[in-house]
């Protein structure tokens, strides 16, 4: 891992500061649904460059897609359960090899056995993680936000009805098109992926802490607030 952080000026961004280029840093960001993930993905992959790859995102294009591959994963995940771990990661695998400047692994691994496939991936392309941060929040919490939660179907935009809303209600700021809920975030999904999440997904913190990559923020806070954490998190590997 060698971070650069320093020097490229690429305009604005939501820490309110200039936007820095990094390099070659692989991140793991965990955490459960609701405790911003997506969002913290996505200003960490405009700040420093790192290739942003979320499974669930991934998934959902396939399902957008109309394949027979997409209705197999749709009838999975819109009950709130894991597709299959082997496939899951085939799908990832190109955006993980042809990534330049490190990335950002937002939703995989989420059980010790994607752990392990994800090892052996890496350790084959010569990569390796470098930092997995998690985001702390009650699922109480979780469960509040992702019920107010709103995607932009066309630019992939997320909002929320309390901490971002959009200007105008059902419509994204950025391109103007319609917002829309999940099926996957209905409360009994929600209910669901967040049982899945205690027994799978939570031991992975442990793992990690003992390899020495833990790294675990406040996500009780404003998306600022947790980025600025992050941040900070990043920049100490400097
Ligand atoms: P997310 O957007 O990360 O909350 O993912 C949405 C849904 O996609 C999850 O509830 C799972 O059904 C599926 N999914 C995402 N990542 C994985 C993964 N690593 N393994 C299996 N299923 C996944």
């Amino acid at each position: 891992m060698h971070l650069t952080c320093n020097q490229e000026i690429e305009g604005s961004n939501p820490s309110g500061g200039c936007l820095i280029r990094g390099d070659d840093m692989n991140i793991i960001i965990m955490g459960p649904q609701g405790s911003g993930k997506g969002v913290l993905s996505r200003h960490l992959n405009s700040k420093y460059g790192f290739a942003l790859i979320s499974s669930g995102d991934i998934l959902r294009e396939e399902i957008k897609k109309g394949t027979k591959l997409g209705k197999q994963i749709a009838d999975i995940i819109n009950k709130g359960n894991l597709f299959p771990d082997e496939l899951t990661l085939e799908l990832l695998k190109k955006k993980i090899r042809s990534s330049r400047q490190g990335f950002i692994l937002d939703g995989y691994p989420r059980n010790l056995n994607q752990v392990k496939l994800l090892e052996e991936h890496l350790e084959s392309i010569g990569k390796d993680i470098d930092l997995v941060i998690y985001i702390d929040v009650p699922d109480s919490l979780c469960i509040e936000r992702i019920s107010g939660r709103w995607i932009c179907r066309n630019c992939g935009a997320i909002y929320n009805t309390k901490t971002i809303p959009p200007k105008m209600p059902g419509i994204c700021d950025k391109c103007g098109k319609a917002l829309y809920q999940r099926a996957d975030e209905k409360k009994e999904a929600v209910e669901q992926r967040l049982q899945i999440f205690h027994e799978k997904t939570q031991p992975l913190k442990n793992y990690y802490k003992e390899k020495g990559l833990l790294k675990v923020i406040d996500g009780t806070g404003s998306p600022k607030e947790v980025l600025q954490n992050a941040i900070s998190i990043i920049e100490s590997f400097k």
